[in-house]
């Protein structure tokens, strides 16, 4: 049997932090995530792989909100298709560069996805997750009249749109993603930023969906056999950027679901992906390791990470 591998890539894939954003910038920084992937290819796994938009949906909020008036806005659902067009462009050519560098012949695609979300979820009646710029409170009394947005006031100062951040149920593409991957042998780019959401009538919602949750979704639907998050730390720590801290080599799936829920990691980042990756191991019995992007492959093969082991069974 095959190795399948779901690769959740985390916004340093494209642009570490801190980074400008120039075109330059980007192409740099996804040689050198795709280079990091190569050696899971080389092995003759099969692979796909998702990624996160917030810089980019960032961006494009942005952008739009600095044109003449008499120009229309485009809405969130739109923004994260576009930011699936172009950092799946730029991470499919990049992954083909990188394999025909390394002497590999790899064709990969990169698909608009799509995640259902239920409208029922009781994340649309508390907006939480700050999208695009900062306003003033005047800006914002006035943004939320006229178009409906909640605004929120944010830690740093200012005030912000923020949009829900519903459980994803299912990504819709997941039938054409296991077989361009498994079948056709692609690496597939697939459900970035989550994915666009959609609810249970397929109709768009303007919400954004966390990429390492939808992430798992796939892969349990796929059939994956490995699930790595990859991001900018070598793992999962305990008292994490506390003198105490510690970096965990292995974490049973059962705890790491308990210490979610105790809040142990922060939701906005950490928590999100501790949790993808128990849910993962709890329901599919495959292999989850979060670890760092320039350690894909020790990641995915035990030697770098934090593992998300099988729940410690009694004897
Ligand atoms: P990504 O773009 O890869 O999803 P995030 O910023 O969402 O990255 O999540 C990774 C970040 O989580 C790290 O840069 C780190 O600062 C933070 N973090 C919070 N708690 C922990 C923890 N307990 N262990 C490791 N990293 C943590
Ligand atoms: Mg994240």
């Amino acid at each position: 049997l095959s190795k399948l591998v779901v690769a959740a890539l985390g916004g340093n894939a494209i642009l570490p932090k801190g980074a400008r954003g120039t075109p330059g910038e980007q192409w740099a920084t996804a040689r050198r995530a795709a280079e990091a992937l190569i050696p899971i290819l080389r092995e003759g796994a099969r692979l796909v792989v998702t990624h996160g938009n917030g810089p980019q949906v960032g961006y494009l909020l942005e952008a739009m909100e600095s044109l003449p008036p008499e120009v229309p806005r485009q809405t969130l659902d739109l923004a994260v298709a576009m930011t699936q067009g172009w950092i799946g462009f730029i991470l499919q050519h990049s992954i083909e560069r990188a394999a025909r560098r390394a002497g590999l012949s790899v064709e990969a695609a990169s698909l608009v996805s799509r995640t259902v979300v239920k409208r029922g979820d009781p994340a649309f009646s508390s907006p939480s997750k700050p999208v695009g710029r900062f306003y003033s409170r005047r800006e914002a009394e006035e943004l939320a009249r006229e178009r409906g947005w909640t605004m929120a006031p944010d830690p740093r100062g200012g005030y912000r749109r923020v949009v829900p951040s519903p459980r994803p149920l299912r990504v819709l593409e997941a039938r054409l993603i296991a077989g361009l991957a498994r079948d056709l042998g692609l690496v597939v780019v697939g459900v970035g930023g989550g994915g666009v959401p959609v609810d249970e009538s397929l109709d768009p919602v303007e919400a954004v969906v966390d990429k390492d949750l939808a992430s798992y979704v796939l892969a349990r639907d796929i059939g994956a056999t490995h699930f790595i998050i990859l991001t900018d730390v070598p793992g999962v720590a305990l008292d994490y950027g506390t003198p105490r801290q510690k970096w965990l080599r292995e974490l049973p799936a059962d705890e790491a679901l308990r210490l979610v829920e105790d809040g142990v990691f922060p939701p906005g980042s950490m928590g999100p992906k501790v949790e993808a990756a128990a849910r993962f191991v709890l329901e599919t019995g495959g292999y989850a390791a979060i670890g760092s992007l320039e350690e894909a492959y020790e990641v995915y093969s035990g030697r770098a990470g934090t593992r998300i082991t099988p729940p410690n069974t009694t004897p």
